[in-house]
């Protein structure tokens, strides 16, 4: 029988199994499924009362909140297609990705009002106002969410006549170089990626998952949709606060979070961590950028019974393509050599095929030596970007996506990151991955947080710069480094010839690093 697979297909299970249980907490309100679903048909009905039709375009300016998340599922059911907008885009990125998806209506925080040029939009009709914390009047006129919702009908009885392959969803990328690139991700796409890691284990109906990673950023890595499909809770967290952090493990008994390494590295350094109760915590996940030594060390340290691992992926690939678990038949090795392995970026899931590639489209031997690029192709990855034929034909080749990555492979399928393709140092003809000089400077125990990339350099074209920030009461000199970096077995050519002591990194909307500004201003 061939019944589409929809992304409101989770929402409906998990009313009907869990309809009295908790599913969503913000803040101080809490959601059962029962009451969440409802929410989410008033708020599909409201949209079609606005004259909102199938494959419109709803984008949305909110940080993680139960509104959000009831969009995720309220847009999609009608046939519209939801565009989370990452909220720390700047004003212009943000026009140009309302204009570039045509947007017919935005959905916004009003202390986000800020965020949008209004007079420059030229798709948007209808504008949707989240009420704020702040509780000022917003500058964009529009019709109030919670009035909007209590005036709808909670009945749905049409099933829109949607197909497993109409568009669902719409993510940008951030745009670090040049402007910000949209996908579309059909509603089959969103339940293979939602779905595909309960082959792992991950989660069932007692998980708590605090939402740490933006929504706006591949469905806060498809949980959005996992939790939901399971009958999980979902804890939101709309900013990344360590001391609200562990306030919710504690009081939600939260057992599972995902993070980038830099959120990682603000939480094991909060000074309270302590006196918390975070015994809760199981599954600690990392992904986003690569997970150093230092930052695993700590993790470990800090949250001895959890299980630890990274997981690696782009927006091309619905987040997730590879995920750093333990294989059981592993279990037997040395525990450095397991810390390696988990630390990694890890082994295809079992929608995704992947492959390390020479520059040929040649597969590199599978040592944990040889170099190549990693391509993907499966299920949940996209089929090309928004209205760009050019930029597709160069990203997605003979069936294959290629992720700009530069990675091994070892025997046993696990791939590691050795940076970038464009930021790979090359100094004298060689090649140093940046990720190899940051582990070893994460592992110094001052080092709070680092990141390494290329400056110029008169003899040799491009030399380390290693950029510092210190954890606290922390005290460590350059020459210090230096000499760590050496007694570590760090290549002399690989060890920064600049290193530079910071208080913070510059971050984007995901908290991770933004390497190409650390170069910027070295490359002036
Ligand atoms: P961007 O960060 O470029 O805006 P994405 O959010 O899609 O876009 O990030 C995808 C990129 O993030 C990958 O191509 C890779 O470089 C990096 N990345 C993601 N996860 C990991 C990981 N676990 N280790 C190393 N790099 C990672």
């Amino acid at each position: 029988m061939y019944v589409p697979l929809l992304a409101t297909d989770f929402l409906r299970h998990a009313v009907q199994q869990y309809g009295k249980k908790t599913g969503v907490v913000d803040g101080d309100k809490r959601f059962t499924y029962a009451q969440f679903g409802e929410r989410v048909h008033r708020l599909s009905n409201a949209l079609i009362d606005m004259g909102i039709k199938k494959g419109d375009r709803v984008a949305v300016l909110d940080t993680n909140s139960h509104r959000l998340l009831e969009l995720h599922f309220g847009v999609p059911q009608i046939g519209a297609i939801l565009l989370p907008i990452n909220i720390r885009l700047s004003p212009r990125e943000i026009t140009y990705v309302l204009n570039d998806s045509g947007a017919r209506c935005l959905v916004i925080n009003e202390d986000m009002t800020g965020l949008v040029e209004r007079d420059q939009l030229k798709s948007v009709e209808r504008y949707i106002i989240l009420e704020g914390d702040e509780q000022k009047p917003g500058s964009i006129p529009g019709e109030r969410y919670e009035p909007l919702l209590e005036g709808s009908s909670a009945i749905i009885e049409d099933d829109f006549g949607l197909d497993e392959q109409d568009p669902a969803e719409m993510f940008y990328t951030s745009g670090t170089s040049g402007n910000p690139k949209g996908m579309l991700l059909t509603h089959r796409t969103l339940w293979l990626a939602a779905t595909k890691d309960l082959f792992f284990g991950v989660a069932n109906d007692r998980t708590v998952y605090l939402q740490a990673i933006p929504l706006f950023h591949a469905n806060c890595w498809r949980k959005a949709h996992m939790i939901t499909a399971v009958g999980g809770r979902h804890v939101m967290l709309p900013q990344f606060r360590p001391a609200l952090i562990c306030e919710l493990i504690e009081r939600e008994k939260v057992n599972y979070m995902e993070m980038v390494p830099t959120m990682a590295d603000t939480l094991t350094q909060f000074g309270d961590l302590d006196k918390y109760d975070l015994s809760s915590l199981e599954r600690i996940v990392i992904g986003g950028a690569p997970l150093l030594e230092g930052t695993q060390n700590t993790l470990m340290e800090k949250f001895p019974w959890c299980v630890i691992h990274a997981g690696y992926g782009m927006s091309e690939t619905s987040s997730c393509g590879t995920t750093a678990h333990l294989k059981e038949h592993l279990r037997g090795l040395p525990d450095e050599q397991k810390k390696v392995l988990m630390r990694s970026q890890g082994y295809a899931d079992m929608l995704t095929r992947v492959r390390i590639v020479d520059g040929n489209g040649n597969d590199v031997k599978h040592d944990g030596i040889a170099m190549g690029e990693i391509i993907m192709r499966g299920n949940t990855v996209i089929d090309g970007y928004w209205g760009l034929p050019e930029e597709t034909k160069k990203t997605i080749i003979d069936g294959w996506l290629y992720s700009g990555d530069i990675a091994t492979m070892n025997e046993d399928g696990y791939i590691t990151i050795v940076d970038r393709k464009k930021d790979i140092i090359i100094s004298g003809g060689e090649n140093i991955g940046s990720v190899e000089v940051e582990n070893v400077i994460s592992s110094h125990p001052a080092v709070a947080e680092v990141a390494v990339v290329a400056a110029p350099h008169e003899k040799w074209g491009e030399t380390p710069a290693a950029f510092i920030v210190l954890a606290e009461n922390a005290r460590l000199t350059a020459d210090e480094l230096i000499a760590y970096c050496r007694e570590e077995g760090l290549s002399g050519f690989k060890i920064p010839r600049i290193i530079e002591f910071k208080a913070d990194l510059p971050k984007g909307g995901t908290g991770k690093v933004l390497k190409s500004e650390l170069k910027r201003s070295l490359w002036k």
